[in-house]
């Protein structure tokens, strides 16, 4: 199923930087349709109007696409942790065919719908992976320090958030957190975490879209509120350079890491 046209338009003003052909339109209105299909069986997003799904899951997934750092990649091997109904992971995906992306998930379930998801967009760059990030990125794990980018966007405030993603990542790689308004404070939190875990912040980039993006553009009274709350939405990617290894010790269990901060 296509996006609408209405659609189409507000992804092509919010993520300038790519130019998706109908194809890839194409693709993104299919993902549109199996995450409304999916959330009757189970509940991963609340939003499911079609302008809201385009903005707030497709175009705000795509935004670490506007990074200079993902050209120094040629097939850059990717992980997504705690991708949920699959975001940011699968519009990078269909995206860039050039990235490999490994989804991880703890809820069995989830992983399993995200399979289907795979198989129905016919994604031959994405695999699956039910796990606890902090046990798949333990020491002498397969996952440890493979990564050049992990993406990873609502699974927890930046401290802990690092914890369970730069242990996957190598040196020389990149940690990119997609983050909304508090991510000034939570990186002020974080800068410790950062540095334990081998980490060098690059820096906190600003994607707030400008508050006349999507004038001009015909659309319905719903599209253009949602339009409007997207355009004010302050949205921040946190980027991180993996300078050294991660210390053994690293992650520790989840309780460790939920009672004592870094
Ligand atoms: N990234 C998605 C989903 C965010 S919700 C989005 O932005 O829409 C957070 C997801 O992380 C949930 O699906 C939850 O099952 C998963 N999760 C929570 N703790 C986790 C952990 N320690 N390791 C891996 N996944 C985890």
């Amino acid at each position: 199923m296509p996006l609408s046209h209405n659609c189409k338009a507000l992804l092509r003003r919010a993520v300038p930087y790519i130019e998706p052909d109908e194809e890839l339109m194409d693709s993104f209105g299919s993902l549109y349709e199996r995450l409304v299909s999916l959330n009757q069986q189970i509940n991963v997003t609340a939003v499911t109007d079609e302008a809201g799904v385009t903005l707030k899951h497709i175009a705000d997934s795509l935004s670490p696409l506007c990074l200079e750092e993902l050209g120094e990649f040629r097939a850059p091997l990717c992980y997504d942790i705690g991708c949920g109904g699959g975001f940011p992971g699968l519009p990078l995906a269909l995206t860039k065919e050039n990235m490999k992306i490994t989804m991880v998930d703890s809820t069995e379930k989830k992983i399993k719908a995200l399979e289907e998801s795979v198989r129905l967009l016919g994604l031959n760059n994405v695999r699956c992976l039910c796990g606890r990030a902090e046990e798949l990125a333990c020491k002498g794990s397969a996952h440890r320090e493979k990564a050049d980018l992990v993406f990873s966007r609502a699974l927890a405030r930046l401290d802990m958030l690092c914890e369970l993603c730069l242990p996957f990542v190598k040196k020389g790689g990149y940690f990119i957190a997609l983050k909304g308004k508090d991510a000034p404070a939570e990186l002020e939190e974080a800068k410790n975490a950062i540095k334990l875990l081998g980490g060098r912040l690059v820096r906190l980039q600003e994607t707030t879209l400008s508050p006349n993006c999507f004038d001009g553009l015909e659309l319905t009274e719903e599209e253009r509120a949602v339009a409007q709350e997207f355009a004010r939405s302050k949205r921040y990617l946190v980027i991180i350079k993996k300078i050294a290894p991660t210390p053994d010790k690293y992650p520790r269990a989840f309780a460790q890491i939920k009672k004592k901060k870094l």
